[in-house]
């Protein structure tokens, strides 16, 4: 079989020209090959292995193609890159590789192409295209990749305990891809992964959450979860989820399992959102239940602060794996804080003042927590279901209606601090915290509108009881 027809773009043509006035052999490898053959979307980033110096490669395709583009060298790595027209043509030399316990960075030699092959992850990432002239298209596969993609299969070229302990991240790599093409792992190296779990402290909290955020960007990241935390893994990456997998009885009351409830709350959100911060907060959004269970006669099983709580800790793992600490940290925190809220209310009478003091709290992200708290609904009973997404339509209503007259949703008090000082010839004290307070009251609890005139008339009454007098 010859693959002619996947090197169309004329790229390819000119690497093999490059090629050749090199004199040396070159091919397409990886993921390029392996989605083409999976009729997969081109994701448009295609790796080129030389068989000698991937960096002179890359310069002499430079100096062939129309706008000479520029080159990254990696000379470290001995790898090169260039950009042409939006996709990232990435070049190293064949390479064979060797590890030592306390890295996954090896030490390399030049290589031929079965030795590259050899260092490869999967089988399904060893193939490879020539781009040569006498096979110009052909596949070649030497650890029979194919008919692994064919059947669906995860497996390493090489003994897979060597090429796990090697590179930890490989394991992560192997249940993404898992994740990602619903493939299976075969036994030996799911096996493999599991002896070697342990091997992943090595690797940066960086490239752990790379992989994390590539299986909650998949539509059912519950199959990578469930894989890492069989694999023992998720107890080493994210031990708080692996915590939430019990269920006690006391006295005849359960609770549910909080685990497997997290993994269906994030695969459900995935249908509404592609937001990879609100599916982290997905994730994250029971992780207070652990350390908060309790139970006693009156209640049963109660999980109180466990929102709180549960937003500390996110900061602990964000900081733990290096994920940044920015407005991203603050907005998982604030869905994971406010998590329960849109569901009290769900199952409740809907109130303006709380679907009011809802959007305050919320701010600009009430309607990604809404799509959380709608995902959050696993009740296997109809009814019960029916009723909480019914409530929750009320909830969305409403939320239009009080933003249209009251604005909370950037809250900004309709009456400033310097205008009641000025009113009460007051200088910055308890008091004009007292009446801004007051304000905010009685307009979350819809005493009053969100408008001047109505709070100046407020200020005036609340200041009266204070024995304030007015001096303007
Ligand atoms: P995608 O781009 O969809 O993540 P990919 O297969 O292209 O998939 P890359 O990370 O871009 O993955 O790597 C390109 C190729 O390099 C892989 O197909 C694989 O052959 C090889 N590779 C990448 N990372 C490793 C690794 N940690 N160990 C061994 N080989 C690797
Ligand atoms: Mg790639």
């Amino acid at each position: 079989m010859n693959y002619t027809k996947a090197l169309q773009n004329p790229l390819f043509k000119i690497i093999a020209k490059a090629s050749q006035e090199l004199n040396l052999e070159s091919y397409v490898i990886g993921g390029f090959v392996r989605d083409y053959l999976l009729q997969r979307d081109f994701k448009k980033d295609i790796d080129i292995v030389a068989i000698g110096s991937g960096i002179e490669l890359a310069l002499k395709v430079s100096e062939l193609l129309p706008h000479k583009p520029k080159v990254q060298v990696f000379k470290n790595y001995g790898t090169a890159m260039l950009r042409y027209k939006e996709i990232d043509i990435e070049f190293v030399g064949a390479r064979k590789e060797s590890y030592n316990q306390d890295s996954r960075n090896p030490i390399v030699e030049n290589g031929t192409l079965e030795d590259d092959q050899n260092r490869r992850d999967f089988t399904i990432n060893a193939l490879a295209f020539s781009l040569n002239p006498n096979n110009f298209g052909a596949l070649v596969d030497p650890f029979n990749g194919l008919s692994d993609l064919e059947n669906k299969i995860i497996k390493t070229p090489l003994s897979p305990d060597i090429t796990y302990s090697d590179d930890p991240l490989r394991m992560l790599r192997g249940i993404r891809f898992a994740t990602q093409l619903h493939f299976d792992i075969e036994t030996e190296s799911f096996l493999a992964i599991k002896r070697n779990a342990e091997r992943i402290k090595i690797i940066s909290g960086e490239r752990i959450v790379d992989e994390l955020n590539k299986i909650l960007e998949t539509e059912k990241p519950s199959i990578g979860f469930l894989l890492l935390y069989k694999t023992g893994l998720l107890d080493l990456i994210l031990p708080e989820l692996t915590a939430l997998n019990n269920v006690e009885e006391i006295d005849g009351q359960t609770h549910k399992n909080n685990f497997y409830h997290t993994l269906e709350v994030v695969d459900n959100i995935c249908s509404n959102t592609d937001d990879v911060w609100l599916r982290w907060a997905a994730l994250l959004h029971d992780i207070g239940k652990a350390p908060t269970k309790k139970f006693n006669k009156k209640q049963g099983w109660t999980f109180h602060g466990h929102e709180f709580l549960g937003g500390k800790m996110v900061k602990r793992i964000f900081e733990r794996l290096h994920m940044p600490l920015n407005n991203k940290l603050k907005f998982v925190q604030k869905m994971v804080m406010l998590s329960s809220r849109p569901i009290v209310l769900a199952e409740d009478i809907v109130t303006d003042s709380a679907v009011r003091r809802l959007v305050f709290d919320a701010g600009e992200d009430v309607d990604y927590l809404m799509t959380l708290c709608e995902a959050d609904i696993t009740t296997k009973n109809p009814k019960k279901f029916k009723k909480y997404h019914d409530n929750f339509d009320i909830v969305r209503n409403k939320i239009i209606e009080v933003e249209e007259r009251d604005h909370v949703r950037q809250f900004q008090p309709p009456i400033s601090g310097e205008e009641i000082m000025e009113l009460f010839n007051l200088k910055p004290s308890r008091e004009i915290g007292i009446l801004k307070e007051a304000v905010k009251e009685a307009i979350l609890e819809g005493e009053i509108p969100n408008e001047y005139e109505a709070a100046f008339e407020f200020v005036l009454k609340r200041a009266e009881r204070l024995g304030l007098t007015r001096i303007v």
